[in-house]
């Protein structure tokens, strides 16, 4: 069943892109400025090619990992709930159903359109990887975007500079003129988009916050605000605990995609609340 989550088109062109630009960075501009046999040349293959596996590794771990399904009979806790009396409490009980699947979803779950089912503190749906961002996945998802933006950097520091080498008053036609600066101009702007991706997902991570939730929280500040009170995301309790329970209580193996056991059920999360 995974497997056929592989057969999409975006997936297709995110493998093409990664080849074409690992090919060009090692095979052309790598190999024209420093020459591949060189020892520099040998110790930025090595660690280019590092960057390209992680990167490949973090994608194949985002599709493949289920971003986490609603378990079977789930009821909301009506009786530890927020409200203050029995008829708030059940009223924001039926705010958690999700009409779509019959079903009573945990908080921070969302329907997703896409998937057809509710998602476990669903991030958003990705084209890209033809899946989910969700509970299980987003580590292996932010690692991508860490992975593939650090990528795309070393690829256009290294395509620039070999521009810059390159003698042009002397150096080849017009065609080969135009091809590296083709070449420069698009891997700058890769890392420039996936840079901002990048400072996104970091913001997001250190609130411990869901792209849904930011968008959630921009009516919720709004509100706070006129009625004179300060708007706190529930969920930010402390960057550095905010960054253990995506990554890992464990610093080694935070930027390892599948390193994921420390992920609890995505049923409950410690909330402000509960550090008072
Ligand atoms: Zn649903
Ligand atoms: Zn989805």
């Amino acid at each position: 069943m995974k497997w056929r989550r592989f057969v999409s088109l975006p997936i297709l062109a995110v493998l093409i892109l990664m080849d074409i630009v690992f090919y060009g960075t090692v095979f052309i501009f790598l190999d024209d400025w420093v020459g591949l046999h060189s020892s520099i040349g040998l110790t930025n293959v090595v660690i280019f090619t590092m960057l390209t596996f992680f990167t490949l590794f973090s994608f194949f771990a985002c599709v493949f990992t289920d971003p986490g399904d609603v378990p079977y009979g789930y009821f909301p806790d009506i009786e530890h709930s927020d409200g203050s009396d029995q008829e708030s409490r059940e009223s924001e009980a039926l705010t958690k159903y999700c009409d779509k699947c019959s079903a009573y979803k945990p908080p921070r779950a969302h329907h997703c359109r896409v998937c057809r089912r509710c998602v476990l503190k669903m991030d958003h749906h990705c084209t890209w990887i033809n899946n989910c961002v969700g509970h299980r996945n987003y580590k292996a998802f932010f690692l991508l975007v860490l992975y593939a933006t650090m990528s795309s950097v070393y690829s256009t520091v290294i395509i620039v500079g070999c521009g810059f080498y390159n003698d042009w008053e002397s150096f080849g036609t017009i065609r080969l003129k135009t091809f590296y600066i083709t070449s420069g101009v698009m891997i700058s702007l890769l890392s420039l988009t996936l840079g901002t991706l990048l400072g996104w997902h970091i913001y997001l991570l250190t609130h411990n916050m869901t792209t849904i939730e930011y968008y959630q929280g921009t009516r919720a500040k709004w509100l706070a605000k006129k009625s004179g009170q300060i708007y706190k995301h529930q969920y930010d309790v402390g960057v550095y605990k905010n960054f253990t329970m995506i990554l890992g209580p464990n610093m080694r193996k935070w930027l390892w995609p599948s390193a994921s056991s420390h992920i609890k059920d995505g049923i409950c999360f410690p909330t402000v609340r509960d550090s008072l």
